[in-house]
């Protein structure tokens, strides 16, 4: 992949980045003030204790999404960025346009989510 276009991808990665880190934010500080006010006013605990859950499995998400744009990063300087990182042939830009963090190729990613390894 040329540079330019690494470029491309460099940008779309750090702006996703970036919307995940507001999400988190978000994530983190509407879950204070939403719990207190449930805390407060609600009779059902488990409601509550469900959304702190929520909430947490959300910021696992997240985070996980932001490790994985990192190592995408990381890719890119190391210049695999393209390149699936199990057959070793190139992802196609199509995949990476709508996917700009995916590590495998088609074909490796419907393998892995046969064999249940990935979702
Ligand atoms: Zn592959």
């Amino acid at each position: 992949m040329d540079a330019k276009k690494l470029e491309k991808f460099k940008k779309k990665l750090l702006e996703e980045r970036m919307d995940l880190l507001s999400e988190l934010q978000r994530v983190t500080s509407g879950e204070k003030s939403k719990d207190m006010t449930e805390a407060k006013d609600s009779v059902d605990l488990a409601d509550a204790s469900y959304s702190a859950d929520y909430s947490l499995a959300w910021t696992e998400k997240i985070n996980r999404q932001i490790r994985e744009i990192d190592e995408s990063l990381d890719r890119i300087k190391d210049g695999t960025y393209s390149v699936c990182q199990i057959c070793g042939e190139d992802i196609p830009e199509g995949r990476l346009e709508v996917k700009p963090n995916a590590k495998y190729c088609t074909q490796c990613k419907e393998d892995l989510e046969k064999r249940g390894e990935i979702q």
